[in-house]
């Protein structure tokens, strides 16, 4: 699907204007323009991730070879059709509270928007707001399964099996999200009834219990020296000041783009790889959305 028609300007998102739609964010050569057709493509999964999220990004001006920057706040330039509430920067903090004005992504034109700041990554916490603006409780657990030195995808597949395994005794049934990355992430969908304060020590809790059964393969405890040939399991963006890439977005990491990409448990073997983004689009044509099936 093109979304800019080829004359510089989105088909369905007629607020948006690609503008260097030439511009190579990648080594390989993926410009603006595949970034714009890229979230075009996937807008109907992705959105509904995004839904009464604030938005995290991280902007790469330059491409993925030149600076990138982490932006929270809504900046000035921003159209005025684009949605933005004020939220607290520390959610679940004691400490004083600090404001971040931040984006929601309600449509094809805001990710049009964003595809056009160079915002190749879209990051987002566990929790939607409510209709009032305030911090919902989260919708989902997350563990962020990062291999250390000497582990790779692979050792992040069989951890999560050990780990699904023992969220099931919990009642929790998780799907695996390969994050384009090193790693992947696991979900949970959850009711809504408990607070991110208790999910992030729940979570908390049962990572450091699976460390100690499994202290071979995994390890709770940050720090890269304990995670060498093993799997850390990241807990802490259960915090609901934390955030984690969305799933379905783009990550600016390599040469290539890859995705954050939903993943069957079957898939979860030792060949496993990181996806980009023509593979999602063509599981996502054959399979639909696995994070929808889930309850995700
Ligand atoms: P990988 O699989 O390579 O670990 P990842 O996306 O899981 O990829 P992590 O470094 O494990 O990367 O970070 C997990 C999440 O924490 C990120 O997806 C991001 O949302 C958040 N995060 C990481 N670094 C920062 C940062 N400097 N500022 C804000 N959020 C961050
Ligand atoms: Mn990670
Ligand atoms: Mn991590």
């Amino acid at each position: 699907m093109a979304a800019n028609g080829g004359a510089g300007r989105t088909g369905a998102a007629a607020r948006v204007r690609i503008t260097r739609p030439d511009k190579a964010l990648f080594e390989d050569g993926f410009a603006k323009r595949d970034l714009a057709d890229y979230y075009a493509a996937v807008a109907p999964v992705i959105l509904r991730q995004l839904a009464n999220r604030p938005v995290t990004r991280i902007r790469f001006p330059d491409g993925v070879g030149g600076t990138r920057f982490f932006e929270k706040n809504t900046p000035r330039y921003a159209p005025e059709w684009l949605r933005r509430l004020p939220l607290t920067a520390n959610p679940g903090s004691d400490k004083p509270a600090k404001t971040v004005v931040y984006p929601f992504i309600d449509d094809l034109d805001g990710l049009m928007w964003m595809a056009n700041q160079a915002a190749i990554e879209l990051h987002t916490p566990q929790w939607r707001t409510g209709p009032r603006g305030g911090i919902h409780r989260p919708d989902r657990l997350v563990i962020d399964l990062d291999p250390g030195e000497g582990a790779g995808l692979a050792e992040c597949a069989a951890a999560a099996h050990l780990i699904r395994a023992r969220l099931a005794e919990e009642g929790f049934e998780t799907t695996p999200v390969t994050s384009g990355g090193k790693g992947l992430h696991l979900y949970a969908p959850l009711p809504g009834r408990a607070t991110g304060r208790s999910v992030h020590a729940f979570v908390g809790r049962i990572a450091r219990e699976l460390a100690a059964a499994h202290p071979g393969e995994l390890v709770a405890q940050v720090g890269k020296e304990h995670r060498v040939g093993r799997v850390f399991l990241d807990w802490s963006q259960n915090h609901p000041a934390r955030s984690t890439a969305t799933p379905y977005t783009l990550r600016g990491k390599g040469a290539s783009p890859t995705a954050a990409a939903p993943r069957e448990w079957e898939e979860l073997e030792p060949g496993i790889r990181q996806l980009g983004p023509a593979e999602v689009l063509a599981r996502l044509g054959a399979d639909g959305d696995l994070l929808e099936r889930a309850g995700l």
